[in-house]
């Protein structure tokens, strides 16, 4: 057999048994598939046995690679631009002319730099809802950036079809066509790639359109993602349009399913919070942007009570400033504890389990990715302690990534077998490049979108 193992690592598993495996190893093929997780000793035996290389971790701590259930990449062009303004002044001063002035080069260069943002903060897996298409063929750039460098992406292919402003309105119809296409290209049985409907929001659709996304989904068998409940304003804008509650509107038009990650979910009450357990409908967190925006707490507790599955998001770098995941664990827990003045009332293994092992459950993934098991894609990052003054010293390993986690101690990213960080280094990538470009295209975007 060919493959890798990695020896002297202890693994935070996030499997059934929350296992933490100290002095342990584990060996991954060439296909990406973790093959064997043991004892150190015995996955040292197991290598030599198979002539495979040997990797020493140099008693490193593995987690399962971390998944951000929602983000605008192109957004990372953004950071620092809108600052200090609530969801609803924020999107037409800052989000809408940005994205009417949106072209390939800005996307790539967005895209690009969150990536990397990514990796570095131990992502194996985003789930991006690419919200503008002003010119034809962010798709495709997108979704081959994502494989080009190595990052499983969910890709949210996002529209609208009602608005004041023609060049942001598209044609169910057509959007179904372009999903249908990149399906049929990019998803395959490496899992790299999955192609989802991504409706902006009730407040950008008619109730045909979102009724053709309902049944568009349910017969291609293609999820959606769709920002719910962020603000007062579904409701607000159900009430005038349809005159009945948000969730009244989406149980009617059949929207509700296991098939529907809500994005946000921060204007939720107590039945709400039971119809979405009782559709199966699953949640994305994103408690920075919630606190960026003031947009409110998401009753996260409540829901997790209700047994609704929850995972944790960055969202985009226009509502976070940045696409870190590992500080977005941090804000989680300590967003709820002061909420709820109650320390216990969610802890450091959950937010974990809220960007692993949930976060695959509410992507539809969890047979793939979310935990270092057997069977499972070797996805996972490898955190060194010893690399990072605010990490160090160890005495829980989960306890350490959530509240002291730092990119520095990101050291090695591994997805689907292949390794995209090393030694805290880039494999293939020119960062310095990706970096300066960045810069270079976020000042031309701005002047181009007139702010
Ligand atoms: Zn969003």
């Amino acid at each position: 057999m060919q493959g890798t193992a990695l020896i002297n690592v202890n693994i935070i598993t996030v499997d059934k048994d929350d296992r933490v495996l100290e002095n342990a190893g584990m060996i991954y093929d060439t296909e990406g598939t973790i093959v064997a997780i043991d004892t150190s000793e015995k996955i040292n035996l197991l290598a030599k046995e198979e002539n495979i290389p040997l990797e020493d971790g140099m008693n490193t701590y593995v987690f399962p690679g971390l998944i951000n259930t929602h983000t605008h990449l192109y957004q990372c062009l953004l950071k620092g631009l809108g600052s200090d303004l609530a969801l609803e002044n924020w999107w037409p001063s800052t989000i809408a002319p940005v994205g009417l002035a949106l072209r390939e080069k800005h996307v790539e260069a967005g895209v690009s730099l969150g990536l990397l943002e990514g990796i570095r903060s131990g992502v194996t897996t985003i789930a991006d809802f690419m919200q503008f298409h002003p010119v034809k063929g962010f798709s495709q750039l997108e979704i081959e950036k994502a494989r080009e460098i190595g990052v499983r992406m969910i890709y949210g292919r996002g529209f609208r079809d009602a608005g004041n402003d023609p060049r942001l309105v598209e044609k169910p119809e057509d959007v179904f066509m372009e999903i249908e296409y990149l399906k049929n290209k990019y998803e395959n049985d490496d899992c790299m790639t999955q192609v989802w409907l991504a409706p902006a929001a009730v407040w950008g659709f008619t109730r045909e359109g979102l009724q053709k996304i309902r049944n568009y989904a349910s017969s291609t068998k293609t999820s959606i993602m769709m920002h719910m409940f962020e603000t007062e304003t579904d409701n607000l804008v159900c009430r005038e349009k349809y005159n009945q509650d948000a969730i009244e509107f989406f149980k009617e038009i059949n929207l509700l399913g296991p098939d529907l990650l809500a994005v946000h979910s921060v204007a939720l009450e107590e039945h709400e919070i039971q119809i979405f357990k009782d559709f199966d409908v699953k949640v994305s967190h994103n408690p920075v942007s919630n606190m960026y925006l003031a947009s409110g707490v998401a009753p996260i507790p409540e829901m997790l009570k209700a047994g609704i599955c929850v995972g944790l998001g960055t969202d985009g770098a226009a509502s976070h400033n940045d696409n870190d995941m590992i500080e977005t664990l941090k804000t989680a827990a300590l967003l709820h504890k002061v909420t709820y003045k109650d320390p216990a009332i969610i802890n450091a293994y959950q937010v974990l389990q809220m960007a692993t092992i949930n976060a695959a459950k509410a992507l539809n993934m969890e047979d793939k990715i979310g935990s270092l098991e057997v069977g499972k894609r070797a996805d996972f990052f490898v955190f060194n302690p010893l690399k990072s003054v605010k990490s160090c010293p160890v005495l829980n390993p989960i306890a350490t990534l959530v509240y002291s986690g730092d990119l520095n101690a990101v050291e090695k990213v591994v997805v689907n077998g292949k390794t995209v960080l090393d030694q805290g280094i880039f494999v293939n990538l020119d960062e310095k490049r990706i970096l300066a470009t960045a810069q270079e295209m976020a000042l031309d975007l701005i002047k181009n979108a007139g702010l």
